[in-house]
């Protein structure tokens, strides 16, 4: 009746002419981070928390209750592998909850928010869409960036120096350096080399060490035992003659390159608008002193990915275009009681300092935050020998029952644990932190309890809140 009622639903009709020609606003948000990072379990609790809405006070969005509704869709890439909601949100929420298989391989979801506009235009125009597209993929591969730049020779020499400090790596370099590589190539000696490479790769995994290239020798997907991936690192050989080992593994090596590496960054990474790395910080600290730094030089060249001008592939690649937003997040931050957070904070910030300023000086916003996805624990503090001990409480993975403990403090300055004097290094973390496997606490915990994540609100808000 009123003229403001036929103003709003001309508006409306011009909403919807101009959505129907232009498609509605889409942000793809790359999710990514080493092995055991973390990004199944944030991805799945990032969108059950932004579906089942009420507890992301930080998402101002949400607060100001313009976030109509949350479904999920099918997914705008026809080829690339669904992210398994589903399952992984079985697992978590299960009688007995358990922890959701990891991320293999690249993945997508698109979660879709009907939002109601704020400001100005809120009352006229009806709400709009718009499509979160989240791609989850192994930071391994993002690290393979470096091979780029690389010739095998080089290549082969950096790994066998590195190789030779890690466990399992000796054997492989004795391996590497006694074997007849300018002679014919033998495939099977060729299978064997990689092989045992691959398990060191591995050994040195768990042991907490970060760069373990190339990254689809630990996450191979659907390539595994191809000739692509049956190549290994060689002492170097002048005038190997064509057809021997040494030039076979070479010519592998430019394989991998070509064709897994390059197609990787411009089907997936070229077109992220938005990214979330996400780190186990507070493994490799525990991990001990030579895990760290192999953290921070591991993050240093992830964030290799986020500088324009780098690297000359991806330059091209991206012509201009980039990452708009980087969040850096430690994960699993519910080990520690809240009293520890800044210190985890200044440490993740500390790890990224150099690259951040650099990311900031070519207009990408970045963040460093700790955090939790999903929170597996409570706070307590207890009285032990006259001292008040910060600790957490959960539910333990073996035998369900709950218990409490004190995860050691984290330093005050983290130049004592990056710097060069990293004294007393060996013992951050050191206490109770080894047997502290907790079982998932299902998303629901009791009132007065918090919320199920961790901070997980203002990533959300840093990372998609301004296009809301
Ligand atoms: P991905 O390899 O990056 O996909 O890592 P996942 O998401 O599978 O996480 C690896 C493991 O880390 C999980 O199985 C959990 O044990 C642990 N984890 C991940 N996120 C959290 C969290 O928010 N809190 C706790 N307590 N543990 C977590």
């Amino acid at each position: 009746g009123t003229l403001a009622d036929t103003l709003a639903r001309g508006v409306e009709n011009v909403t919807d002419t101009v959505t129907g020609v232009f498609h509605d606003p889409v942000i793809r948000l790359g999710v990514t981070g080493l092995s055991r990072a973390g990004k199944t379990v944030f991805i799945t609790s990032l969108v059950a928390n932004l579906m089942d809405r009420g507890r992301m006070p930080q998402l101002v969005a949400q607060t100001e209750g313009r976030i109509l509704a949350a479904y999920l869709q099918p997914q705008p890439d026809d080829t690339l592998p669904r992210f398994d909601y589903e399952a992984h949100l079985g697992a978590l929420t299960a009688s007995a909850p358990h922890w959701p298989d990891s991320t293999r391989a690249v993945s997508e979801l698109r979660l879709s928010l009907k939002i109601r506009p704020s400001g100005l235009l809120s009352g006229l125009q009806g709400p709009r869409t718009v499509h979160l597209d989240i791609v989850d993929y192994p930071g391994e591969w993002l690290l393979d960036l470096g091979l780029l730049d690389k010739t095998y020779a080089g290549w082969s020499e950096e790994m066998l120096e590195r190789m030779a400090a890690r466990p399992d790596g000796p054997a492989y370099v004795a391996m590497a350096r006694a074997e007849e590589a300018g002679g014919d190539l033998d495939e099977s000696r060729a299978r064997a080399l990689s092989d045992v490479y691959t398990r060191a790769l591995h050994a040195a995994r768990d042991a907490g060490f970060s760069d373990c290239s190339p990254g689809r020798f630990l996450l191979p997907g659907e390539m595994a035992g191809s000739p692509v991936l049956t190549f290994a690192p060689l002492p170097p050989q002048s005038g190997a003659p064509r057809k021997s080992l040494w030039r076979e593994m070479e010519r592998r090596f430019e394989a991998y390159k070509a064709r897994v590496v390059k197609p990787f960054f411009r089907n997936h990474f070229a077109r992220i608008d938005r990214q979330v790395v996400l780190v186990d910080a507070l493994g490799a600290i525990h991990a001990g002193p030579r895990a760290v730094e192999d953290l921070r030089r591991t993050m240093a060249d992830i964030l290799t990915a986020f500088r324009p001008g780098a690297n000359a592939f991806l330059t091209q690649l991206l012509l201009g275009k980039r990452v708009e937003k980087v969040l850096f997040a430690a994960t699993k931050a519910d080990h520690l009681h809240h009293s520890q957070h800044p210190r985890l904070t200044a440490i993740m910030e500390a790890l990224v300092r150099e690259a951040r300023d650099r990311a900031r000086f070519s207009g990408a916003e970045t963040q460093a935050m700790s955090m939790a996805a999903l929170r597996a624990t409570t706070e307590q503090t207890i009285s032990h020998g006259g001292r008040e001990l910060d600790c957490v409480r959960g539910t333990l993975l073996d035998g369900g029952k709950q218990a409490a403990f004190y995860p050691g403090e984290l330093p005050q300055d983290p130049a004592h644990l990056l710097g060069p004097a990293r004294e007393g290094a060996d013992s951050w973390l050191d206490q109770d932190y080894r047997i502290m496997r907790f079982a998932p606490a299902r998303l629901t915990l009791k009132p007065g309890e918090g919320p199920p994540h961790i901070r997980l609100d203002r990533a959300a808000q840093f990372l998609i809140g301004d296009r809301l």
